[in-house]
């Protein structure tokens, strides 16, 4: 009986037994990608309307720099639902619904890709390792760890991205802990539990480990914050750090730094929401401040910044800015893409779908997303 154990031995062996990359993955030349989810649902009403923006940087300053689309949308389709999984599945994969719910037991969706990613379209075609691929995510999110690669027979873990999150660097972290010879028993039984715990969080049942450069990068940024977890910035701002760093450490060609934090106006607080956007503007900022200080990025890096989803509009509610309820402003979304080969200082003001980002971004890395349902945005494209 063909079962996802069976399944995942059977990766294991192939990852052991170090799969050959096909003859045909050339050396990358093109240019270096960032994709910024300005995620956790953001609405346009408080991102890209002048009159009542909080991302000023983006709207006044990044925008002259590229082509922004203002009517960016969630295809309206049965069964899709505007949240942030499914919306950040719909942008690495050029699709609606390529994703399954394997369940976790905890409550939570737990949706993996059934197509593709971009990581692995770009992996597949390109002699590029997987820390220089990277998926930047926040820390309460375990249910988005498992974006790194989809399930399609011919991709899949072998061209997948590596991530970096405070749930991986515990995984370092404990590890390390426990390789450790001199750590009391006492606290030995604590780590133990807390990596148990951890683990377990996987469904697939087979987390490859972190390569080496990762760990090295694991290794600097314990030296710098230590074990404690209070003095690493925390929320979005700890996405900012760890892109910068790992801007500067491993020269990651392809990113995604999925920012969440809008997300948390689900308590009910209207405020976490703005500043929330604020805060994702600021990083924003300085994620391209460090590329145009950095040769190796300057005038060679694409951005991509979009949100997930958009938020309803509906004064009525209790909670103001939910989600879920499938309404047209949670079907709202935008883009700015900007860059080398991009047009500068337009607005292109038409309807663009969703699905239309991840075949755009191939297309910058001269790779076909060839499951895709969108296509390019030629119209960005100088
Ligand atoms: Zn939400």
């Amino acid at each position: 009986m063909f079962t996802r154990r069976h399944f995942n031995a059977g990766l294991a062996a192939s990852a052991l037994a170090g799969l050959a990359r096909p003859a045909r993955a050339l050396d990358y030349r093109g240019p270096n990608v960032v994709l910024i989810r300005f995620g956790g649902g953001v609405r346009r009403a408080e991102t890209i309307d002048p009159s009542g923006t909080y991302a000023p940087n983006l709207l006044n300053n990044l925008a002259k720099r590229g082509v922004l689309i203002p009517d960016m949308r969630i295809e309206q389709l049965d069964g899709v639902d505007t949240s942030h999984a499914e919306g950040t599945l719909n942008l690495l994969t050029g699709r609606y619904l390529a994703y399954r719910d394997v369940g976790s037991g905890f409550g939570i969706d737990r949706l993996e890709p059934t197509e593709p990613t971009l990581f692995e379209y770009f992996r597949e075609a390109f002699d590029v390792p997987s820390h220089e691929v990277l998926l930047i995510n926040g820390e309460d999110r375990p249910q988005e760890e498992f974006f790194t690669f989809g399930m399609n027979p011919h991709y899949g873990i072998s061209y997948r991205s590596e991530m970096l999150s405070l749930h991986r660097f515990k995984l370092y972290r404990t590890a390390r802990q426990l390789a450790d010879p001199a750590l009391a028993i006492a606290t030995r039984a604590q780590v133990e539990k807390e990596r148990a715990e951890l683990m377990a969080a996987d469904h697939r049942g087979f987390a490859p480990e972190q390569s080496a450069p990762i760990q090295a990068f694991w290794a600097n940024w314990r030296r710098d914050y230590g074990d404690s977890g209070f003095k690493n910035p925390r929320g979005d701002r700890l996405l900012t750090a760890l892109t910068v760093r790992a801007m500067a450490e491993l020269r990651p060609r392809l990113i995604m730094v999925n920012y969440q934090d809008p997300d948390y106006v689900h308590w009910g607080n209207a405020s976490h929401y703005t500043r929330a956007i604020a805060i994702i503007d600021e990083g924003i900022s300085r994620i391209v401040a460090a590329a145009d200080g950095d040769p190796f990025y300057r005038d060679n890096t694409v951005f991509v910044i979009t949100p997930d989803c958009g938020r309803d509009a509906n004064p009525l509610m209790d909670v103001p800015y939910q989600h879920h309820f499938n309404s047209r402003s949670a079907h709202e979304t935008f883009a700015l893409i900007l860059g080398p080969g991009i047009e500068r200082d337009r607005v292109l003001d038409r309807p663009i779908d969703q699905s239309a980002i991840a075949p755009t971004i191939a297309a910058t890395m001269g790779v076909r997303a060839e499951a895709a349902e969108g296509s390019a945005i030629d119209a960005v494209f100088r």
